[in-house]
């Protein structure tokens, strides 16, 4: 899961960066509106934390271009205005959810999860596939009951594998849900994490699709 967050705050934009990538998500992370706007025309993000108060294009009015472009992505804005007339126009305007800043850390990742939730579909908090089950607020991870102890990455990969399951992803989507654009990334990572989790899961729960992807069969196929 990919985060791109648009804040011009060091100290909160770090702070936030911090508490995201221990939660297991990728952050990439842009100071002014216009540099946000362009990311998200161009890449592909599973959510933006917008700050409305922002240099160079003002939050409210990304998210306005970004509706007209008809950009699909769940949008959470992060303001210091605590006008109602602020949040209702936000919310008019496409967000999904806000927060007022200063905001608890706790709070802000249980929103995201849920809003995560809302977008795959999902209902339950949990994410299970056959005996395989993800608690994404713990990132604990069991199969057949056993605690499966798995590497940041691997655990990032298995979910995102898990979100989509039935649905072939690309080496390139795959690759952009686990890193982010400071990230190094070494030209078989991938397939060593597939290994590892199909020795620590079993062998049969990912399938390579030769020269496209990887994929996890639907539940019950
Ligand atoms: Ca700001």
């Amino acid at each position: 899961m990919r985060i791109l967050l648009a804040e011009d705050d060091i100290m909160l934009g770090e702070a936030l960066q911090d508490a995201l990538i221990a939660q297991g998500f990728v952050v990439d992370w842009l100071k002014d509106g216009e540099s946000a706007l362009s990311a998200i025309c161009s890449e592909t993000f599973d959510l933006l934390m917008l700050d409305l108060g922002l240099p160079r294009r003002s939050g409210m009015d990304v998210l306005a271009e970004i509706r007209k472009r008809d950009i699909d992505i769940p949008v959470l804005i992060l303001t210091a205005r605590d006008a109602t007339s602020d949040r209702i126009a936000g919310l008019d305007a496409g967000a999904d959810d806000y927060l007022l800043k200063p905001f608890d850390l706790g709070e802000l990742s249980a929103r995201i999860r849920a809003l995560l939730r809302r977008r795959s579909g999902r209902a339950r908090p949990e994410m299970v596939h056959g005996e395989l089950r993800i608690d994404p607020a713990s990132q604990h991870v069991t199969y057949a009951g056993r605690d499966i102890s798995l590497q940041r990455r691997e655990y990032m990969l298995l979910k995102e594998l898990l979100e989509h399951s039935g649905e072939v992803l690309t080496r390139d989507k795959l690759e952009a849900s686990l890193y982010g654009w400071m990230d190094e990334v070494e030209s078989n990572a991938l397939e060593v994490h597939i290994h590892h989790l199909r020795k620590k899961l079993y062998p049969g729960l990912i399938r390579t699709v030769r020269g496209v992807g990887y994929m996890i069969p639907a539940a019950g196929n």
